[in-house]
């Protein structure tokens, strides 16, 4: 097949050679320990820890039922304040409790939730604030616990990109009650599927750990009405032999979008997220944003031409988790309280960012847009 028609997709799971997971294999077959907190699994949460500097860590069967539980875990009710713009789990997560998700905007520069607007949609009901690191780019932390402390509420990330990135030297983990992190294949860091919630003490981790196995504590008692959310040992021990990858796989996705910046700069009507001083990013996305107006095109017809060339982009995030049928009724999820996440959701593709992808091809994706 010729070299230029080769389709290029967004994403592309991370895999090492398969020699280097036989021995691991071999190990889980000679344990007799195939899940239940096995040995994989107790390595995998050390070595997460230490890798992403953080104190304690639960790992999970995938990253909604880490969102479902740690809800759970905090026994938030009523309303809780999120954002539009960011994969369906996050709003799911909340329905799945029984819970009023109530949304807020997001702000123009990294299209996170807006701090300015979450005190006005604080009610009497709300006891939450569940944020999402999108793209990877930091929260305003501080801000969003400013609000939290003054009205009482629990701050729970959605840290799903965010896996590795570091503020001002510090694991944006760290901040909030609990932060969510997903193991998807088509994640930073992969179990295949997987997800993990991040705490910061010892009686938390604990609660965590029994609702991820039906709320048992010992053989003869239950002390809540846990899940079923484990990790297994073949994927443990897959997240573990991933982890030796993950920094080369960053670093590649590092340079792809530094030749994406330097490559797509200054194009009318096109326009990304600039990257922040002072933030370690994980390259976990390249969003760009087409003004149709300026760019003299719509984003789906540049979303279609590119996929006519075998150049797969996607559009995170349309639509947004407010346009469809279970939340579009809820008053938060008009348009007129939603008009900048409304507006990335019509202009947003994700370009292909993943560590397989080669200088040429990234050649080819930047022509294949100044083309068009
Ligand atoms: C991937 C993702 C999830 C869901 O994680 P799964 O592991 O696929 O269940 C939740 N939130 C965000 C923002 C995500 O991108």
């Amino acid at each position: 097949m010729n070299d230029a028609k080769k389709n290029i997709t967004v994403t592309s799971p991370l895999l090492p050679p398969l020699e280097e997971f036989m021995p691991y294999l071999q190990d889980i077959w000679e344990r007799h320990w195939l899940t239940n907190n096995g040995h994989y699994h107790q390595e995998l949460e050390r070595e997460l820890c230490e890798y992403l500097g953080v104190k304690y860590i639960s790992v999970f069967s995938n990253g909604t039922l880490a969102l479902i539980t740690a809800l759970q875990a905090l026994r938030i009710t009523g309303e809780v304040i999120t954002t539009p713009y960011s994969f369906v789990a996050t709003t799911h997560s909340l329905w799945w409790n029984g819970i009023k998700p109530v949304f807020v905007d997001v702000e123009p520069k990294t299209f996170n939730i807006d701090p300015e607007k979450i005190e006005a949609a604080i009610t009497p009901k709300t006891t939450a604030i569940m944020p999402v690191h999108v793209y990877g780019n930091p929260c305003n932390i501080d801000k969003i616990q400013q609000i939290a402390d003054t009205y009482g509420l629990k701050v729970i990330y959605d840290a799903a990109h965010a896996f590795g990135v570091k503020e001002g030297g510090k694991s944006v983990l760290n901040f909030g009650d609990l932060s969510i992190l997903s193991f998807h294949a088509t994640k930073v860091f992969s179990t295949i599927e997987g997800g993990a919630i991040v705490c910061h003490d010892e009686k938390m981790k604990q609660r965590i750990d029994y609702l991820k196995n039906f709320g048992f504590a010992d053989e003869v008692t239950v002390v809540a009405p846990g899940i079923n959310a484990k990790l297994n040992e073949v994927q443990s021990a897959f997240g573990l032999m991933s982890l030796k990858h993950v920094d080369a796989a960053i670093a590649k996705r590092k340079i792809i979008s530094e030749e994406y910046r330097a490559g797509l700069a200054g194009i009318a009507g096109l326009s990304f997220i600039s990257e922040v001083d002072n933030v370690q990013h994980n390259y976990s996305y390249f969003p760009i944003f087409i003004d149709a107006e300026k760019f003299g095109m719509e984003r789906d017809e540049l979303y279609s031409a590119l996929q006519k060339d075998g150049i797969y982009g996607r559009r995170y995030f349309y639509p947004l988790i407010s346009s469809f049928s279970t939340y579009r009724g809820l008053p938060s999820a008009s348009v007129d309280n939603l008009p900048v996440a409304n507006r990335a959701a019509n202009q947003v593709i994700c370009l292909p960012l993943h560590q397989n992808i080669t200088d040429e091809e990234v050649d080819r994706i930047i022509k294949a847009i100044i083309k068009r």
